[in-house]
């Protein structure tokens, strides 16, 4: 059902029970927001996006806030502007904003805020604490790494992990000023973690970040970013490949069909095959023992020549073909084909049923 609102003076249409920080997003009304992903449901801890709305007693947070006819909202003015100032300030003194040394830096949102509301080291209200706090790294995992004194508490890891990849690794232990981000009973390594990364996707800071593959990478060091489909098997996973010097760095979901920004170890991972100096790039030919470097043309020739030979000789019976899940399903379709109409056998399976 259709309801009219109004945020700040402007008049909106919205479905009843609408998430209002959404709302105010898609018509282009800026409310700051650090635990909210929209990939999960809201949880409403950072405090940063609390708004004032009509005839509701004090204030509420606009991604718990679901819209309702004739709702009047006022989502930015010179209280609320000092009042997510001071809530930033105070993330801050527990923040270890070592921005030079993080490889966040430049895809940050709480980097981002920080300079948004203009706080400087010079003007902050609240005095750093975070070295006061106890630092947990874990390193355990072979595919991320998490670093306490980034952390913000937002939930947003934990809820990924839960609502999304099902599983439910994460959560806090302690309270107050000492909790901190555990996942199982004390380490990744030893935890029900399946590497998927959508911790590492979902999380605002560099708090949890991807191993480095090659080297250490931060955002504004990528130098190109290329939408692809993934190769490793039919699904057709989206996803963007952070290259710089001709190399891939990083890899990340696109928020698109079929994945909405998830993925698979192997996916978002599994890349540094690519650049490997063992790969094959060309085609071997074995004689005896060994492997001899052969061109395609020659490759393919002799193929033919070997396949009609068995043919003639044994019937299409005694020949097979194993199809892979790391071609694309059009692929797949014609060696299917190929094997059917041209070998004139039904010998013909697939990898994924081994
Ligand atoms: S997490 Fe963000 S704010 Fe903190 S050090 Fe890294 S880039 Fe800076
Ligand atoms: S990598 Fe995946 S399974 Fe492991 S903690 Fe993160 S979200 Fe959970
Ligand atoms: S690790 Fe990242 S996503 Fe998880 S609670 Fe900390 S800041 Fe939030």
């Amino acid at each position: 059902m259709e309801v009219e609102i109004t945020i700040d003076g402007k008049k909106i249409k919205a479905q009843k029970n609408e998430n209002l920080l959404r709302v105010a997003k898609k018509n282009g009304i800026y409310i700051p927001s650090l635990c909210y992903y929209e990939k999960i449901s809201p949880t409403g801890v950072c405090r940063l996006c609390l708004v004032k709305v009509e005839n509701m007693r004090g204030l509420v947070p606009a991604c718990a806030t679901f819209v309702t006819d004739g709702m009047k909202v006022i989502a930015n003015d010179e209280e609320l502007f000092e009042l997510r100032r001071d809530i930033l300030d105070m993330l801050l003194s527990e923040h270890n904003a070592d921005c030079i040394a993080c490889d966040k830096n430049g895809s940050c949102e709480l980097q981002d805020l920080a300079y948004r509301f203009g706080l400087e080291l010079k003007n902050r209200k609240f005095r750093p604490l975070w070295h006061e706090l106890e630092l947990r790294r874990d390193e355990s995992s072979y595919v991320l790494s998490f670093d306490s004194s980034k952390c913000v508490k937002c939930q947003r890891c934990i809820k990924a992990c839960y609502e999304i990849q099902g599983k439910g690794v994460l959560s806090f232990a302690k309270r107050g000023m000492e909790t901190y981000l555990v996942a199982g009973f004390g380490t990744w390594k030893d935890s029900e973690c399946d590497a998927c990364g959508e911790c590492v996707q979902a999380c605002p800071v560099g708090a949890i970040v991807e191993k480095p593959v090659f080297e250490r990478v931060r955002a504004i060091d990528v130098e190109k970013k290329v939408e692809t489909t993934c190769p490793y098997c039919g699904v057709g996973c989206q996803i963007e490949l952070w290259v710089k010097e001709g190399k891939i760095v990083k890899v990340r979901g696109l928020d698109e069909k079929p994945n909405n920004g998830s993925l698979c170890v192997k996916g978002r991972f599994g890349f540094s095959f690519v650049h490997s100096e063992e790969r094959l790039k060309s085609p071997l030919l074995r004689e005896g023992n060994q492997f001899k470097e052969i061109g395609w043309d020659e490759a393919i020739r002799i193929f033919v020549e070997r396949i009609k030979e068995i043919k003639e000789k044994y019937g299409p019976e005694s020949i097979a073909v194993l199809a892979s899940a790391k071609i694309t399903n059009e692929e797949n379709y014609l060696l299917q084909k190929f094997t059917r109409v041209v070998l004139g056998t039904n010998n013909i399976d697939h990898c994924a049923r081994l």
